[in-house]
């Protein structure tokens, strides 16, 4: 059996016994073997998700504690990771914890549960999280909407250590940044794109820099840090702004008078700067999920195609595109066509220069494709 790690419900055919939301279940092939263990959620579409392809293996405190330790190590293995105040701990499925997500922000693990077995161990992700990141304190944030497809409602709050007081801080490749996680996009940050960002202040030095969807400036700091000449950020969130502003003001040694900030929609402020004749040397796309299934990847397509378009319209010759894709339902190969086909409309010759993705705290499971949700092109026109 491949280990992928979750069960269809059409692949299901049929439950003995009793079993509520979150409740271990054994899963039996149809000859009769054993293939391990599995949280029951009958509520999703994901009838279960596999804890453990050993047949013998209790689902217990115990095998949290092992589980999470081992994820936690592993974010030693690559010196990229090591020392880093905001690291991704668990990847869910990747590490073999499904629904789970747990990331570090200095002394705070932000905990997001996100499936019906995650659900009922939270106890146990939590005391096994406390002791092998030794944190100061736990806060919950299982309020994604993937929650409702199993059945379980939001929750947040502190699940262990003092109450939250104002953002937190941390500190990536040398740049001071505030982190919202009690109102903040996901876990509050997007530590995904931690070494994309280093890039980018790699690549900036000399550069007009206009990074699209900025969130609270992650990629505009790196860039000014790199010496960008300026650097235009766009997005449409004012609190997302407001929180990349002080971003600038906690970086005294950037210039910030060559920060400017705009909010407003990407699709319609893309064709106001081409209509004022504007050109960039650096741009960055790093729009929202708009395919979270397969279902959207038509819908998605034309709305990457249409950024790209013109992102690709907005360089000058020699300029360098940093174009993403967080959805799953848009993969490598798709995205990449999708691209190409913007460079072509938009008349340009581009090449890609690298092929970009998450960085390594978020691994991708081997027997789980899905895992590689975030893709990235770096390209540049002639
Ligand atoms: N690059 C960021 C993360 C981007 S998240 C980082 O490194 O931290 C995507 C951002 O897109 C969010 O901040 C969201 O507010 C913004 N957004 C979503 N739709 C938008 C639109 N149509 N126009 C402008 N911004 C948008």
């Amino acid at each position: 059996m491949r280990r992928h790690p979750w069960l269809f419900e059409g692949s299901v055919a049929r439950l003995d016994g009793r079993a509520r939301p979150g409740d271990t279940v054994e899963v039996v092939s149809h000859d009769g073997r054993s293939l391990g263990r599995a949280a029951f959620s009958p509520h999703s579409q994901i009838r279960a998700r596999m804890w453990s392809f050993e047949v013998d293996e209790s689902i217990d405190d115990a095998f949290f504690k092992r589980r999470v330790a081992a994820s936690v190590a592993r974010r030693t293995t690559l010196p990229e990771l090591r020392d880093q105040p905001g690291l991704r701990l668990i990847h869910g499925e990747s590490d073999g914890l499904p629904g789970i997500i747990a990331d570090r922000y200095g002394d705070t693990v932000v905990l997001a549960l996100t499936s019906a077995g995650a659900e009922k161990w939270r106890g146990a992700i939590a005391a096994a999280v406390l002791k092998a990141a030794g944190c100061a304190r736990i806060y919950e944030r299982s309020d994604s909407e993937v929650r409702g497809l199993e059945g379980l409602a939001p929750a947040a709050g502190v699940l262990h250590g003092p109450p939250i007081d104002g953002a937190l801080l941390i500190t990536e490749q040398g740049l001071h940044l505030e982190v919202d996680v009690e109102a903040g996009h996901k876990t509050g940050f997007y530590l995904d794109q931690r070494e994309n960002r280093r890039l980018c202040g790699e690549l900036a030095g000399g550069r007009a820099v206009l990074n699209c969807f900025c969130y609270t400036g992650g990629f505009t700091l790196q860039a000014l840090a790199g010496g960008a000449t300026d650097a235009l950020s766009i997005d449409s969130s004012g609190p997302a702004l407001a929180s990349a502003q002080r971003n600038l003001a906690l970086n005294p040694q950037l210039d910030g008078t060559r920060a400017q900030w705009l909010e407003a929609d990407v699709f319609s402020a893309l064709r106001e700067l081409r209509a004022g004749g504007r050109k960039f040397d650096l741009i960055v796309l790093d729009p929202p999920k708009f395919a979270p299934s397969a279902a959207h990847a038509d819908r998605a397509a034309r709305a990457y195609k249409d950024i790209n378009l013109l992102g690709f319209r907005l360089l000058n010759p020699g300029g360098l595109l940093m174009s993403y894709s967080c959805s799953g339902g848009v993969g490598l190969e798709l995205f990449q066509k999708i691209v190409a086909g913007a460079a072509s409309d938009a008349g340009v010759d581009a090449r890609i220069l690298r092929r970009l993705g998450a960085s390594a705290d978020h691994p991708v499971g081997l027997a789980f494709p899905e895992g590689e949700y975030l893709k990235g092109l770096l390209c540049q026109v002639t």
